[in-house]
């Protein structure tokens, strides 16, 4: 299997289903461009063990893979009596506390949960399986009504539709995550249940103090998120619709709304975003998508998405490979034809004044009344900032980039269209167009006869000054 010619990252989160060296190769063969580790589940020594299996096979076939670390945050957990499921029954009572009362179906939660909410207010628990209604409150304790008959096993997910609930940003167990992580394996930290900017300048902190590289993914999941969104997007460095959530966390039908609104921001302020979640969850189970599943994908790639996720489909899924391999099919086809909506109020920074005069440019060349022909971008960059900036336009479907940082290098992996090559630009003087062109030539970037678009700073190594534009026929 060759990877597919695509434009729209894939994300894999990586599980039992996928954790052997032969998996992952396949997985990246498929079309895998980062693999997410979410640290909910396993000790930090088995999110080792398999990132470094990722990075390995990574290197062995010279792919770019980024990792992302995905954290906890305060979602909250349930705990059932002997960690057993249990069985409720539609229109019963049954007790919601923060201490095992003896009752068989006392369910334990957060004093924070008890204490934000109030009489008629819903709980959700796992994604929807089970829905209850506040029918009492004591101080220690929420007695509730089930919705429906459901099972509820141990430490499944518990949301409060439209409740804050007072908890620290991150967990005991996120810190101990940080601790184990290093720049040479972490591209990304995936920030959960994200409330506002400062959530976003806090886990910067922590990356700080540890001497941490890595972009912070802001994840969007319940409506605080939604209140403050233009302040997250720009304090994050990516963004994830985090659909599995936010789903519950809101009523549903306002979820594809939510979506298009994350995407349009996003593009607006040139952050790559990620749409996530039961994306081909008929997979886990079905060697064959459902048609509504490739309908979501594609649509994802109309919206605009930088990459698109995939969670139980490859953790637990009986063909995590099959489901790689379709999400890749159903981007890189419809790609083709998707025209996501004109960024009608792009941030455009001083300092990239440049890509926004080549996304004119490019523009006019994809006219084919006109007779600029340019058959491929090629820009130097340091920080990836001019990719990103570039390609949120979707002039064009795929942009080469030169970096010489293996941080930038890795990071490429997520934005939508970018073909990220590692080269030593140390001594490397970019107004000398010859000598350029011939290291592009040698790297096998560009061709003999192609009329090729360059974008870079005058002076390497100084972020922020990208300013020079060039068309070069390639002799
Ligand atoms: C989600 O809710 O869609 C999501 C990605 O979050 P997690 O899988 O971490 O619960």
């Amino acid at each position: 299997m060759t990877p597919p010619q695509k434009s729209t990252k894939i994300v894999v989160t990586i599980g039992p289903a996928t954790e052997t060296e032969e998996v992952i190769e396949q997985l990246i063969l498929a079309g895998m461009n980062v693999a997410r580790f979410n640290t909910k589940h396993g000790t930090p020594e088995w999110h080792h063990d398999r990132i470094m299996r990722v990075k390995a096979v990574a290197q062995r076939l010279n792919t770019p893979v980024a990792i992302l670390i995905d954290l906890q945050g305060p979602e909250i957990r349930i705990q059932t009596p002997g960690e057993q499921p249990v069985e409720i029954v539609e229109d019963e009572h049954i007790t919601f506390s923060v201490t095992q009362s003896g009752d068989e179906k006392t369910i334990i939660i957060p004093q924070e949960v008890i204490d934000a909410e109030q009489e008629g207010n819903t709980l959700i628990i796992d994604d929807g399986l089970g829905e209850f209604v506040i029918v009492g409150k004591e101080s220690d304790a929420l007695i509730v009504e089930a919705k429906n008959t459901c099972s509820i096993g141990h430490r499944k997910s518990l949301n409060t539709p439209g409740v804050v609930i007072n908890m620290p940003p991150l967990v005991a167990q996120d810190y101990v995550h940080l601790d184990a992580a290093t720049n040479d394996i972490v591209e990304f930290v995936g920030l959960s249940f994200v409330r506002n900017a400062q959530d976003v300048h806090n886990l910067r902190e922590e990356l700080k103090k540890r001497n941490l590289d890595a972009d912070v993914v802001a994840k969007i999941e319940n409506q605080a998120a939604l209140d403050n969104l233009d302040e997250i997007v720009k304090a994050a460095d990516v963004v994830m619709i985090a659909r599995g959530d936010l789903g519950v966390e809101v009523p549903y039908e306002e979820l594809t709304h939510w979506q298009k609104t994350i995407v349009t921001l996003c593009r607006e302020q040139a952050k790559p975003v990620i749409t996530a979640t039961q994306m081909l969850k008929s997979m886990v189970n079905f060697p064959y998508p459902s048609r509504a599943e490739v309908s979501d994908v594609a649509n994802a790639v109309y919206d605009g998405t930088d990459a698109v996720m995939l969670s139980d489909e490859t953790t637990i899924g009986k063909y995590p490979v099959k489901a790689v391999a379709a999400q890749a099919k159903i981007v890189a086809y419809n790609e083709q034809f998707a025209k996501p909506p004109a960024i009608l109020s792009p941030d455009i920074d001083v300092s990239h004044w440049v890509t926004h005069a080549a996304s004119m440019l490019l523009k006019t060349s994809s006219d084919p009344s006109k007779s600029l022909v340019i058959n491929r971008v090629v820009c130097f960059s340091e920080t990836g900032a001019t990719a990103k900036q570039l390609m949120r336009f979707r002039q064009i479907r795929e942009i080469d980039v030169v970096t010489d940082s293996q941080l930038t290098y890795n990071q490429l992996s997520i934005v939508y269209g970018v073909r990220p090559w590692m080269m030593s630009l140390e001594n490397e003087n970019l107004s000398n167009t010859d000598s350029v062109v011939s290291q592009l030539t040698n790297l096998g970037i560009v061709k003999s006869g192609e009329v090729v678009l360059l974008i870079h700073g005058s002076h390497w190594k100084q972020p922020g000054l990208t300013n020079v534009l060039k068309i070069v026929t390639i002799p």
